[in-house]
C-alpha cells in the first residue's frame, strides 16, 4: 500500500528534489561545488530576506541547536530559555550540557509564548546574556511570535537572542536580520522540503563578532572554523559534506522561494483544521494567533486519540503522535509539502472512516472545510 506521510518532518520531497539528489556526484573541493554553495546561500538570503549566508552543517536539526549552544553558551554564560514544548526543553537542555547557567520559564503545551512573558522574564532577569526560543514549537504545533517578542525587549541590554526554527523556515516567515535574532537554527527535512541531513545556522552581524571573541566547545560545530570557508569567493565546508543533498536543497529552495508559498502553507493548515474540528477534534492550540501553518496538533474532547492515530496508519496515512506527556492525548498532522485540497480532504476523509462508531459532529464537514478552503483563496 502506498504511505502518505503528514509526518512534521521528515516530509514527503517532491520528484524535482529526488532527481536533483540522484545527480551524479561532484568533488566538493572545486569550482562546480562552490557554484552549487553560492546558488543555495543566494536563496536562503532571499528566503530568510538577510545580508549574510548561512552555515550548512552535515547533521540534523539537533546539530545545529548544539552549534549555537557550543559557540555562545559555557560555563559562565547567564541563559534564559523560554519553553512552550519538548523542543524548547531540548535547547535549554544543551545549553545546560555546555555548562551555562540556565534560568528557565515554561509556558504550558499548547499555549504560546507571548512578548509579555518575555520581556517580564528578561527584567527580572537583568543579567542575560543569551535568550533561547522557540519558533515553531513542533510539539505542540504552536507558532511563536519572534518578531514581536525580540522588539518588546528592554533596549537597555538586548541579550543574545537564539531561535530554533528547525520546523519554521521554509514554511513560515522567518526573517532574523529584520526581526534582531542573532542566531538561527534549522534543518532540512521539514519546511525546507528536503531529506534528512542538513543542519542550518544563521547569524547576526553581532553574533559573529561574539563568535570571533570565544572559544568554542566544540571542533566540528565551531562557527568561526566555518566563516573562514563560507566567505571565500568560491565558498566550502571545511568538512566533506552531503553533495546529493546540497543538490535536494538547491531545488527545494526554488519551491519555498516561490511567491505566495507561505499564503498557501497557511491555507492548507487552516482548511484542515476547520474540517477536523466540524468532525469533533479539538486543536491543542486554542488561540488560533498561536497556530502554526506547518503542523496542527489535534485532540479528541473525551480522551484517548491513540486508536485514529492508529487506524490512520492502518489506512496508508502518517500522522505524528504526541510526544513526552502528550502521547495518547494528541496526533500532529504536518503541512510543510504540497498539501493542497485533494490531500486535505483524503486526510479528512481518513478521519471521518478513523473515528467509525465514536463518530461525532456534523455529516458536513467536508463542506465546513471546503468553506474555508474557498474563503482563503480571495
Ligand atoms: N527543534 C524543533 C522545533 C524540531 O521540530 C526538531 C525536530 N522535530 C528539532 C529541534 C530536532 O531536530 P532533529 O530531529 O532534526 O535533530
Amino acid at each position: 500500500m502506498k504511505r502518505y506521510l503528514f509526518t512534521p518532518g521528515p516530509v514527503p520531497t517532491s520528484r524535482g528534489v529526488s532527481l536533483a539528489e540522484a545527480g551524479e556526484l561532484i568533488a566538493h573541493r572545486g569550482a562546480d561545488f562552490s557554484e552549487l554553495f553560492l546558488r543555495i546561500e543566494k536563496k536562503l538570503s532571499l528566503l530568510l530576506r538577510s545580508s549574510g549566508r548561512t552555515v550548512i552543517f552535515p547533521s540534523s536539526g539537533t546539530g545545529a541547536l548544539e552549534s549555537l549552544a557550543a559557540n555562545f553558551t559555557g560555563p559562565g554564560v547567564r541563559v534564559l530559555s523560554v519553553s512552550c514544548g519538548i523542543f524548547g526543553d531540548r535547547f535549554r537542555e544543551i545549553a545546560d550540557l555546555h555548562g551555562a547557567s540556565i534560568t528557565g520559564v515554561d509556558v504550558p503545551p499548547g499555549e504560546g509564548v507571548t512578548p509579555q512573558i518575555v520581556a517580564e522574564a528578561i527584567v527580572a532577569n537583568s543579567g542575560t546574556d543569551v535568550l533561547l526560543l522557540t519558533h515553531n514549537e513542533t510539539s505542540t504545533g504552536v507558532l511563536n511570535p519572534i518578531e514581536e517578542i525580540v522588539s518588546a525587549l528592554p533596549k537597555w541590554k538586548k541579550p543574545l537572542v537564539l531561535v530554533d526554527g528547525v520546523s519554521s523556515v521554509g514554511a513560515m516567515p522567518c526573517y532574523p536580520e529584520e526581526w534582531g535574532v542573532d542566531g538561527l537554527a534549522t534543518a532540512s527535512q521539514k519546511g525546507l522540503l528536503t531529506p534528512p541531513g542538513l543542519g542550518l545556522v544563521w547569524l547576526s552581524e553581532r553574533a559573529w563578532e561574539r563568535a570571533a571573541g570565544k572559544k568554542c566547545g566544540s571542533y566540528y560545530f565551531d562557527l568561526v572554523r566555518q566563516k573562514k570557508d563560507l566567505y571565500k569567493d568560491a565558498p566550502e565546508n571545511p568538512y566533506t559534506p552531503p553533495v546529493s543533498l546540497y543538490y535536494a536543497l538547491d531545488a527545494a529552495l526554488d519551491t519555498v522561494t516561490a511567491d505566495g508559498w507561505f499564503a498557501t502553507r497557511r491555507r492548507a493548515a487552516d482548511t484542515f483544521v476547520a474540517g477536523a474540528e466540524a468532525l469533533g477534534f479539538k486543536p491543542l492550540v486554542a488561540d488560533k494567533k498561536f497556530r502554526s501553518a506547518g503542523v496542527s496538533a489535534l485532540s479528541l474532547p473525551n480522551g484517548d486519540i491513540s486508536d485514529v492515530t492508529k487506524s490512520l496508519r492502518a489506512m496508508g496515512l502518517e500522522p505524528a503522535g504526541g510526544q513526552g506527556a502528550l502521547r495518547g492525548k494528541i496526533m500532529r498532522i504536518a503541512h510543510y509539502h504540497d498539501v493542497s485540497w485533494p490531500e486535505i480532504s483524503l486526510m479528512l476523509g481518513a478521519l471521518y472512516a478513523a473515528l467509525g462508531s465514536a463518530r461525532r459532529g456534523s455529516g458536513n464537514f467536508i463542506e465546513a472545510a471546503f468553506d474555508v478552503w474557498e474563503g482563503l483563496a480571495k
